[in-house]
């Protein structure tokens, strides 16, 4: 839409391109671009233990500053790389700065645990076990200091094959957790295939329901059971952290504790609370 692309940048149409594939198609190059001259940068946002308040880890989420576009979100950037064929040289370029970063903040004796966002391709790759075993490898980062999220549907767009390449993942070391459980068109029984360390909740859980306490606390429950951990994501108001350690869930991210910032800035501010 106009709104997205922002005012004042001129996009030129193909006469037989609908608007929205113009725009994709602009986004692509774009984004081509950016993957070359290093455009694209990885934010970090912090996960807390809701108990201790202590920052635990962290879960890097893709920032793209365009000199033409402006800001654009990767939920507008991400659909398009996937369906470019980019996501892999973009998944690639994810796992590779976040090791990196793992290991700058290992030689800082300051560790923190990153998750990094798998898209539904990555997870088709044969070789992505391969991949992030050569980046654990190439920056020396123990297996344990990195998480890797996947969203049920991409788990489920072929469940056996999806399934493997997440027992190899394991294998390695790596922790897996479940983003925005229950959202999508799940089932639960997926619950004990995968080989899962925690779900996260995503953010339309907390919004007001005449029992949104009793459906949280009954998923809390219910991961407990299965010895998975929870992550609730989004959370704005002190209202939901306190209906969260009412429910025994372990650990939050939300702008209510600081949104995701580059990792100098973290550093920063990391040491100031
Ligand atoms: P996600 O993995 O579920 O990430 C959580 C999103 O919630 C992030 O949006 C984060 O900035 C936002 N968020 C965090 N706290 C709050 C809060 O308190 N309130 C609200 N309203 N939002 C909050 P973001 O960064 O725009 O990313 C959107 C999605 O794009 C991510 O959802 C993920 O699916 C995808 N994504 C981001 N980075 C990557 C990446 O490196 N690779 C892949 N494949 N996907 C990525
Ligand atoms: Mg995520
Ligand atoms: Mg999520
Ligand atoms: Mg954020």
């Amino acid at each position: 839409s106009a709104k997205a692309r922002g005012r004042g940048n001129a996009v030129f149409f193909e006469p037989c391109m609908g608007k929205e594939m113009a725009e994709r198609v602009q986004l692509a190059e774009r984004l081509r671009m950016a993957l070359s001259y290093g455009g694209l940068q990885l934010h970090y946002q912090p996960q807390v233990r809701i108990e201790s308040a202590a920052v635990v880890g962290v879960e890097a989420l893709l920032r793209w500053n365009d000199p033409v576009l402006g800001n654009v979100s990767p939920v507008r950037f991400i659909p398009v790389a996937e369906a470019s064929g980019q996501i892999v040289a973009l998944g690639n370029y994810v796992l590779d700065a976040a090791c990196k970063q793992i290991s700058v903040w290992l030689k800082a004796g300051t560790p923190l645990r990153v998750a990094v966002n798998l898209s539904a391709h990555q997870l088709r790759q044969v070789n992505l076990v391969e991949q992030v075993s050569s980046c654990l490898t190439r920056y020396e980062v123990p297996p344990q200091w990195l998480e890797l999220e996947v969203t049920e549907s991409q788990a489920m767009l072929n469940l056996e094959q999806g399934r493997e390449v997440l027992q190899g993942l394991a294998r390695l070391g790596v922790t897996i957790a479940l983003d925005d459980f229950g959202t999508g068109h799940s089932s639960l029984a997926y619950l004990q295939y995968l080989p899962l360390q925690r779900i996260k909740l995503g953010r339309e859980f907390l919004s007001p329901s005449p029992c949104r306490d009793r459906l949280m606390g009954g998923i809390v429950h219910m991961a407990h059971a299965l010895d998975l951990e929870v992550v609730a994501e989004g959370v704005e108001e002190v209202e939901q952290l306190d209906l969260l350690r009412d429910i025994g869930c372990e650990f939050f991210q939300g702008w209510l504790h600081s949104r995701a910032m580059p990792a100098e800035q973290l550093d920063a501010w990391l040491v100031m609370v």
